[in-house]
Order: structure tokens, then C-alpha cells, then sequence
């Protein structure tokens, strides 16, 4: 009743009259809302996107992205647009107290599983305005300028948004929100949620300058061959100024610069000072500062992302120290993992109940890459001597004893519990994105591919019973068979035998779902079980207003058919069973896929009620 009370009132406020509601309302044109909004806009929603300020941030913040946000950028066909204003560089050094290397992640000469380099270096305010020109390419995406959220309310059908757009105020109505309102995010505020804090603050210096020659480094011992400083990104782990020294696009350079004790933000901000703490670096190479600023580098989780029809994304969700430049890649993973569910819901094809696994899937990736960040960060940010020296010690021992990642691309876990079929070989990691030849013609995987969800193998997983699964499937969703014996890739064969499997099934986001050996009906039925049976699931709960009950019929038959139809459309799973008969004495309550807006299922559900009872 309060909530019919209150969406009676949202409607006869003047300030809502004649507003659409929108699929979706992102709040925030950042990196990530300005990427949430192209993901959503490809897929044909209605999309409001509002931001407070009239042009992107303009000083330098995110330097570095992987090849993750490069497959992501293809997905939206911008990569090639992007890239030009990108640069890829060769990996990350940490150098010891002694100045000699502690820990060298290079990727020259090495294989791009992915596709794409693993390290990229850009500059944010062009990112930003790449990601937000394209968003011309969609007559269904609004960008609200110099529109501010002042207040946010989850009501039963949808969200109502207060904003005020040059003085005026206004409600504004969205089926779904994504706050990528940062880490001040008004929205997280707003619904009372708090952050885990990890246990991470430290005080650094960030100078970004053009530099017009290279950078000099100290004389540095045991540096590999094959390496070029200057296209590295260089930690120094020196106890007197631990330093990071990053190469951006073009002529641009970073130097983090930690503060040490006693040492005041206001005055290491100074252009003076700034000159004096570059000179080692800099010495005679002509260069501009472009901006110096303090930052507080800590690791924060929000403990809650979705709270009913609003979701938080990127900065407003978590933050991290930089120190493998993954906050705003971070922010873009929520979306690639977000945005498929939320289309999915938004057209009827899944319950909203495949909205909970967004928390489950990103907050443990997020909290062990922050975890990882937080513990380079403790090692970094070691002042005292004797500790460092110990530090060496053992870093150098990992790193023998090969107990250390690689390359930054290995800090990447997998998706550990989600939409994925968990008990199977490699579920939830990254997929590869070789290239593949066919007729003549090399391209990369995920461009070889169209379809969002992909089953590639062999053609022996195509059993009958699969073919028939992948075909019902196929009338949901856009996902499609690849016969790797129709393609020449190295790369996919290996990995399939990696893991001992026939094929892999592959998620929007390129994450795996799961593998299979011999027949996929399972694989496919668990995919169908789990994006579909969750209704059944949910409508136990709140079947009341759903349910179609019906008495005095012959329950055997009514049970064998029944369930036969359901498989057939969903593939029966345990949940499936249990949430779509509850059973009485001679009387069973059926919930079905109607919440959904499944209307021709709901319909067929009818008539073979109909049809038994009849009988
Ligand atoms: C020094 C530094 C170095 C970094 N280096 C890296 C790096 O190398 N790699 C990396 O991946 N990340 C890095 N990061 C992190 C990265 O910059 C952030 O993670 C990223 O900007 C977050 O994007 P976002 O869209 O979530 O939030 P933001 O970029 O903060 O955008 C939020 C947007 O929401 C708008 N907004 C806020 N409130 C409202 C409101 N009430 N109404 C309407 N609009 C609103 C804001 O105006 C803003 O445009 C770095 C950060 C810093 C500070």
C-alpha cells in the first residue's frame, strides 16, 4: 500500500508529468557511466545519462589500462578510434632499495593471448571524450549536461531521480539506475551504504608534465637485456622517496611521488618544489609541468553494490591505490558484467533475481586485485632501511621460487560463484582472443564471432539433445555454435586441451561460463537454468499475485507433461522442478515464467492447464 501511496504521489507531482521513463538512468558521464551508456545504447535502451559538469574532468587521472578495456572498446567497435591515442608499453619494474631489480613484469616479445598488449598508457580526459562522442551514434541515449542528482528513491516499478538541469528542478523516472557518481557518489550516500575500508592509506605526490627527451633513471643493477626503461612503468621501492615513474601517451610522463613523514600536501604542490623533486629525473630535458597534486591512495569496497532497482559501478563502488593502474579498469569490468543482465531483464528474457549475481561476481575480483595492490603498495611504501633491505630479500626469493605473477595480466583472477557452471574446467576466467584464419581471412576471435554468448569446439559436443537445447536457446537469447575445425588457431586447440575439453561456452563479458567434454546438453541446460529457472525460484516467495492454481486434475500426467514442456523450453533443472509445482492433495500451485513478461509461455501454460483439467 506505502508503495502504491508513493508511485500515485511520484504521478501527480507536476515536476514528473509529461517525463519518459527511461530503461535506464546512468548517473555520472566519467569513464565508467560514458561506457555503461555505449554498452546499454548498442543493445537499443532507452538510455538517460546525467552529468553535473559541462566538459570531462580535465586533469590527468587514469594513465594505464590493459587489454581487458581494449576487448571491451572492440566490442564496441572504438578500439581503432581509441587506440590512436594510446600507446602501448612493455610492463612494469619494481627496483629495490639497492637499486637493483626486484621484480620485472615484461611483456616485450611475449605472446598477446588476449589480442591486445597487456599494458596501455593514455590520457583520461581523451578517453573520456572518445567514449563520450560516441555516444552520438544512439538516437537512444539522452546525455543530461550540467544535470546534478540531488536525491534518488527505489520505488516498486522504478527509481525517481531528483535533479536540478540549469536552476530548474525536475523528477526524472528510470526502470534501472547505475550510480558511477565516483568515489564522493551522492547516490551511496544517499541509500546509506558504507565502504570496507582495507587498511590502506598513504599520502603520494602526482606530477604529470610533457617531456620532450627521456627520463633519467639511476644507474639500476641486473636489468634485463631485452628491456627499455623509458616504455616501462618503473616503481622504485627506495626508502629515501618511493617513486613510480610512468610513460603516458605521446610526450606525457607521470611521476607518483610518496610523502614522507611530516611533509605538508600544500607546500610539495608548490612549482618549486615540484622542480626540485624532478630534477634527478629530468635534469636538462626540456618539459611542462601540467598539474601537481596530493592524493590520499587508500583501497575501499562499498559492502553493498545493488540495492533493488539501483546498482553502483566504478569509483562509487570501490577505489584502489594505483599501483597497477586497475581503479578505472575495475569500473569497466562492472559494466562488461553488468549490462548484458541488465539488457536481459529489461527485455523480458530473465528475472531480475539474475541481478544478484552482479555482487557476487565482481566484490571478491575487485577485493583481491585491490588486496594485490594494497600488498605492493606495503612493500612500495616501506621507509625504514633495515625493512627494505629485508623486503629485497625475500621479494627475490618469490620471484626465484616463481611465487610471483609474471605479468600485471595474471593479477587478474577468475569469476570465482555467479553465472557460471562452476564444477567445470576453467569457469570464470578470461578467454583468450587468438587470431583465427577461415577462408582466407585472419581476424581476432571476438571479431570472427558476432554472436554474444558462444559455444566453440569441436562439433562432436553437438549431440542431437545439444542441438535442440542450443536451438531453444537461441530464441532468447544471441548465441551461436563456432566449429574450431573450420578455423586454423593454434591457440583455441591448446587451450582446449589445457583443460581437457571438447569446447568452451563463452559469456558477453568474454569471461568463460564453462567447458565441456563430449556432449554439451549439460553445460547448455545449466546456461538455461540458470538465466530462466530463477524465476521459479523467486516466484515461490511471491507467487500470490502469479500463481494460477487448479485443482481435481491428473497429477501424474499433469506432472509428466508438465515438466516435459518446461525441459523442452528450459531444460529441467532441480530448481526448475522444485519452484514451478509446489504440490498439495490433488492440487497443485504453479508458478511460471508470467513476472518476466514471458506472456507467450504464460500463454502455453494456460492451455495445457486448461487442457488437463479438461481431461
Ligand atoms: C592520480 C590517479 C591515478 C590513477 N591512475 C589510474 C590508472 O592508471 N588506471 C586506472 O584504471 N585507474 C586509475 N585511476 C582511477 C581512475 O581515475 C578512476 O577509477 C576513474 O576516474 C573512475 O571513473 P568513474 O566514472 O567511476 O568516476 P569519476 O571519473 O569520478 O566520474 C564520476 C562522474 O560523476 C559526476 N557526478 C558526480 N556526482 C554527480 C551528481 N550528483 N550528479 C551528476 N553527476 C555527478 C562527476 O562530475 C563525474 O564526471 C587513477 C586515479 C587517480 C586519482
Amino acid at each position: 500500500m506505502a508503495s502504491a501511496t508513493s508511485c500515485l504521489s511520484i504521478y501527480c507531482n507536476p515536476l514528473v508529468r509529461n517525463n519518459p521513463r527511461y530503461d535506464i538512468a546512468i548517473i555520472g558521464c566519467g569513464p565508467v557511466g560514458a561506457l555503461a551508456a555505449n554498452f546499454l545504447g548498442k543493445e537499443g535502451l532507452n538510455v538517460l545519462i546525467i552529468e553535473r559538469e559541462a566538459n570531462p574532468y580535465p586533469l590527468p587521472r587514469a594513465a594505464h589500462l590493459d587489454h581487458e578495456m581494449v576487448r571491451l572498446f572492440q566490442s564496441l567497435g572504438l578500439h581503432d578510434t581509441i587506440l590512436k591515442d594510446m600507446r602501448d608499453t612493455e610492463g612494469h619494474l619494481h627496483v629495490g632499495a639497492d637499486h637493483g631489480v626486484l621484480r620485472y613484469m615484461g611483456t616485450s616479445g611475449k605472446p598477446r593471448p588476449f589480442g591486445w598488449s597487456n599494458d596501455y598508457f593514455f590520457y583520461q580526459r581523451e578517453l573520456e571524450a572518445h567514449l563520450r562522442d560516441a555516444l552520438d551514434r544512439f538516437d537512444n541515449v539522452t546525455l543530461k549536461l550540467g544535470t546534478e542528482l540531488n536525491d534518488i528513491r527505489n520505488l516498486t516499478d522504478h527509481v525517481a531521480l531528483d535533479v536540478t538541469s540549469n536552476g530548474s528542478q525536475q523528477t526524472l523516472q528510470a526502470r534501472y539506475v547505475i550510480a558511477c557518481d565516483g568515489a564522493r557518489s551522492v547516490v551511496r550516500k544517499r541509500l546509506g551504504i558504507a565502504l570496507d575500508d582495507l587498511n590502506f592509506e598513504e599520502p603520494w605526490l602526482v606530477v604529470d608534465a610533457e617531456v620532450d627527451g627521456p627520463v633519467s633513471f639511476p644507474p639500476i643493477a641486473n636489468l634485463p637485456d631485452d628491456c627499455n626503461i623509458q616504455q616501462l612503468s618503473v616503481m622504485m621501492c627506495d626508502p629515501n622517496r618511493p617513486a613510480t615513474v610512468v610513460p603516458g601517451r605521446g610526450n606525457h610522463r607521470r611521476w607518483e611521488l610518496m610523502l614522507l613523514p611530516g611533509e605538508d600536501d600544500t607546500r610539495m604542490m608548490q612549482p618549486d618544489k615540484v622542480a626540485e623533486l624532478l630534477h634527478p629525473w629530468l635534469k636538462d630535458v626540456p618539459h611542462n609541468i601540467v598539474r601537481a597534486a596530493t592524493y590520499r591512495f587508500h583501497g575501499l569496497v562499498a559492502t553493498q553494490w545493488q540495492q533493488d532497482r539501483i546498482f553502483l559501478a566504478g569509483d562509487a563502488a570501490h577505489q584502489t591505490p594505483p599501483f597497477f593502474g586497475q581503479g578505472m579498469c575495475h569500473g569497466f569490468r562492472d559494466i562488461a558484467n553488468l549490462s548484458w543482465k541488465l539488457t536481459m531483464v529489461l527485455r523480458g528474457l530473465a528475472s531480475p533475481a539474475l541481478l544478484t549475481t552482479y555482487q557476487p561476481e565482481r566484490d571478491p575480483h575487485v577485493r583481491a586485485v585491490i588486496s594485490a595492490a594494497v600488498s605492493a603498495g606495503r612493500y612500495i611504501c616501506m621507509l625504514d632501511k633495515e625493512q627494505a633491505a629485508n623486503r629485497d630479500i625475500s621479494i627475490r626469493e618469490k620471484v626465484k621460487r616463481n611465487e610471483l605473477p609474471t605479468t600485471a595480466a595474471d593479477l587478474i583472477p577468475p569469476i570465482t560463484q555467479g553465472v557460471i557452471a562452476a564444477q567445470t574446467p576453467s569457469a570464470g576466467a578470461r578467454f583468450i582472443q587468438p587470431r583465427v584464419s577461415a577462408a582466407g581471412e585472419t581476424r581476432l576471435l571476438d571479431d570472427m564471432t558476432q554472436s554474444s554468448w558462444r559455444l566453440i569446439g569441436s562439433k562432436q559436443v553437438l549431440t542431437n539433445s545439444a542441438k535442440t537445447l542450443l536451438s531453444e536457446l537461441s530464441k532468447e537469447l544471441d548465441i551461436q555454435f563456432y566449429n574450431t575445425a573450420q578455423w586454423q588457431c593454434t591457440a583455441l586447440a591448446e587451450w582446449l586441451a589445457k583443460t581437457g575439453t571438447d569446447a568452451v561456452l563463452l559469456r558477453p563479458d568474454h569471461y568463460v561460463f564453462g567447458t565441456c567434454t563430449g556432449d554439451a546438453s549439460a553445460l547448455l541446460a545449466d546456461l538455461a537454468g540458470q538465466l530462466f529457472a530463477s524465476d521459479a525460484i523467486k516466484l515461490i516467495d511471491c507467487r500470490l499475485p502469479l500463481f494460477m492454481a487448479c485443482s481435481e486434475f491428473d497429477p501424474p500426467r499433469f506432472q509428466q507433461e508438465w515438466l516435459g514442456l518446461m525441459q523442452k523450453r528450459f531444460s529441467a533443472t532441480q530448481q526448475l522442478d522444485q519452484g514451478m509445482l509446489v504440490a498439495g492433495h490433488n492440487h497443485y500451485s504453479i508458478a511460471g515464467h508470467i513476472g518476466t513478461g514471458d506472456t507467450r509461455l504464460a500463454d502455453e501454460m494456460v492451455a495445457f492447464i486448461n487442457d488437463c483439467t479438461r481431461g
